[in-house]
């Protein structure tokens, strides 16, 4: 049996994949493969599995191009690149690499908390330029977090071990709204339930987002929103970037309605919104929330052991339920 792979990744994947004795073909191309290069891989073998990134649009053309097509293994947690409605319809299975990556996405959220609070990215070009004369006792004054509230927004995975970390390491009051009140995380992190997203913003002191994109939480944050948070309140975005309307947060931080943000993800990555990148207080990282050479050896592993389990006609381990 033949499997696509749309990118490099990891080696040990791939290496699984063919100690199963399945044929892999990878693109050869340093770069995301546009529609028309993907249709045209695919049309070239009669591919069984097709092992995709976040970064490649999977609809009905695609599906079309890879008739024996059984799964679709998606290299992340993420489904919204996938139009599933087509997968299903065909019957294809999908599948995603969830919790091996929450460590790692929660740690580089913490990450931008710290950069933005300690407003690390200013000071850090601030240092570079040669800027620094000596000590002073107004200088880049930033917020403590110990004693302050995150708002977490999404309390599944991600969301969770992110309020683990804040309720642990640093002594911070947990809030957060999901569309499930989450029991355990109330338990486990002395978290308090706010019935709605607005409540949530007005309250924290950081906003950390972790939902998935969908239609209802797309421009989730938005300038009425924004504008319902507290002038001291920074915002973190590790989840998709169409969560949060850019436009509206680039006037925000600009007009000081917040104080700042960070991004790991952008409303029509790789391209940024006008203004955002001028910006000094919002800490901008390339959608790397997940890479790690651990994690990421990992999700390649997932995304191999979802393929053979599917070819040998089992239940992939992480299979989306659709
Ligand atoms: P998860 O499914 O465990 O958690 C998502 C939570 O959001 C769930 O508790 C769900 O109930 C809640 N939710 C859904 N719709 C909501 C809404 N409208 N309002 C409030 N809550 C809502 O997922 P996870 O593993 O924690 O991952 C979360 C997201 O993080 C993923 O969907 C993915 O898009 C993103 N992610 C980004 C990166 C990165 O590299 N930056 C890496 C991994 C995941």
């Amino acid at each position: 049996m033949k499997v696509y792979v749309t990118r490099q990744i990891p080696e040990s994947g791939l290496k699984m994949l063919r100690d199963r004795g399945l044929s892999v073909t990878m693109s050869e191309k340093d770069g995301v493969l546009s529609k028309t290069e993907l249709v045209n891989a695919l049309k070239e073998d009669a591919y069984d599995a097709i092992l995709c990134l976040l970064t490649d649009t999977i609809d009905e053309e695609v599906l079309a191009a890879a008739p024996q097509v059984k799964i679709i293994a998606n290299y992340a947690v993420g489904t919204n690149n996938l139009d599933v409605k087509a997968v299903t319809a065909r019957g294809i299975q999908i599948a995603n690499t969830p919790d091996v990556l929450t460590e790692t996405v929660a740690e580089h959220t913490f990450a931008l908390i710290l950069a933005m609070t300690s407003r690390i990215g200013e000071a850090d070009r601030f240092t570079r330029a040669g800027k620094f004369v000596g000590w002073a006792p107004m200088l880049f004054l930033g917020t403590d977090l110990a004693g302050k509230t995150l708002g977490v927004l999404g309390a599944g995975r991600i969301g969770s071990r992110v309020a683990y970390h804040a309720h642990n390491g640093f002594d911070m009051d947990v809030i957060y709204y999901d569309v499930h009140q989450n029991e355990l995380f109330e338990k486990d992190y002395h978290a308090t339930y706010f019935e709605t997203v607005d409540d949530v913003l007005k309250h924290a002191d950081v906003v950390t987002i972790h939902v998935p994109l969908l239609d209802s939480t797309k421009h989730l944050i938005n300038t009425r929103r924004l504008g319902m948070m507290k002038e001291s309140g920074y915002l973190v975005n590790t989840s998709r970037g169409p969560v949060v309307d850019e436009v509206a947060l680039v006037d925000a931080l600009r007009a000081k309605i917040i104080r700042g943000a960070a991004l790991d993800v952008f409303e029509n990555e790789p391209a940024l919104t006008a203004g955002l990148a001028e910006l000094e207080n919002v800490v901008l990282t390339p959608h790397i929330a997940s890479a790690t050479e651990e994690t990421r050896t990992k999700m390649a592993e997932m995304a191999a052991l979802n393929i053979i389990a599917a070819l040998e006609g089992k239940i992939p381990p992480n299979l989306v339920k659709t």
